[in-house]
């Protein structure tokens, strides 16, 4: 069965209450709902927007999935500035990024943690997206695909696959993140294929041929066509041209 895509926007540390609900309708009002027999479409607002956001697609009765950008993975306790994953599952997140390269370079996510995270996600029945991707040392010195499929390792190292199941990977090429530099396709196409690998070894090749990988970087309405045709890229992680009513739907279109 051919892999259905999804178009998964990243907001980021962007848009307030008010500007998350302007920009959910303005998504809302400009989106036909047969699109999501096509493909599957996600939001991850910030916190503090989830249940906003979640409110103004339920209302309009448009099944566009909300997630978080970030979850710890303790049930409760004493962990000041942290979001359960129980907290997430009550708003009705059904995804959640873990180890964004912004959450590993700035607030020093460890492959450890990735794993945690993946771990509790997955027996609370919420898709981690696990974000791996090489920096531009690591490309120059060749070792681009050893370094990411041993993100990916790391990531599920003892995760049973049924458990896993609903998981998506992100390929984002940490010199391609928000620089307007995208992956070439060839690029994208050899990396995610390689993820596809690591992920049958794994868990099987059952288990890789129905994962969601997906590309994320500066992926745009002008490049997205051209990624969507590579046959391992399932759909996009999107930051900056997610934060645009006109330009998501236009990535979102690219996947009919
Ligand atoms: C991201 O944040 O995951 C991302 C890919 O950002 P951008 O699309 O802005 O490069």
């Amino acid at each position: 069965m051919p892999r259905k895509p999804l178009m998964a926007g990243n907001w980021k540390m962007n848009k307030t209450i008010a500007e998350a609900v302007v920009l959910s309708q303005d998504i809302s009002n400009n989106f036909e709902r047969d699109w999501l027999d096509a493909a599957d479409v996600l939001v991850c607002p910030p916190y503090v927007d989830l249940k906003p956001v979640k409110t103004v697609f339920e209302f309009d009765k448009l099944d566009i999935a909300i997630g978080a950008q970030n979850v710890y993975w303790e049930e409760s306790g004493a962990y000041t500035g942290e979001i359960s994953i129980p907290m997430l599952s009550e708003i009705g997140c059904t995804y959640c990024i873990v180890g964004h390269s912004e959450r590993r370079t700035l607030f020093g996510e460890t492959n450890e943690d990735v794993n945690r995270k993946v771990d509790a996600l997955t027996k609370a029945h919420i898709n981690p997206i696990v974000c791996v991707g090489e920096s531009t040392a690591v490309r120059e010195s060749g070792k681009t695909r050893e370094f990411v499929c041993a993100q990916v390792e790391a990531a599920f190292a003892g995760i049973e696959p049924e458990e896993a199941r609903g998981s998506v990977v992100a390929y984002e090429p940490l010199w391609a993140i928000g620089t307007g530099r995208t992956a070439t396709p060839e690029q994208a196409q050899e990396v995610c294929a390689s993820i596809r690998a690591t992920l049958a070894d794994l868990f099987g090749a059952d288990f890789a041929d129905e994962t969601r990988v997906l590309y994320g970087g500066s992926m745009n309405p002008g490049n997205v066509e051209m990624l969507l045709a590579q046959p391992d890229i399932d759909g996009g992680l999107v930051g900056g041209a997610s934060l645009q009513a006109t330009s998501f739907i236009q990535l979102v279109k690219a996947c009919l």
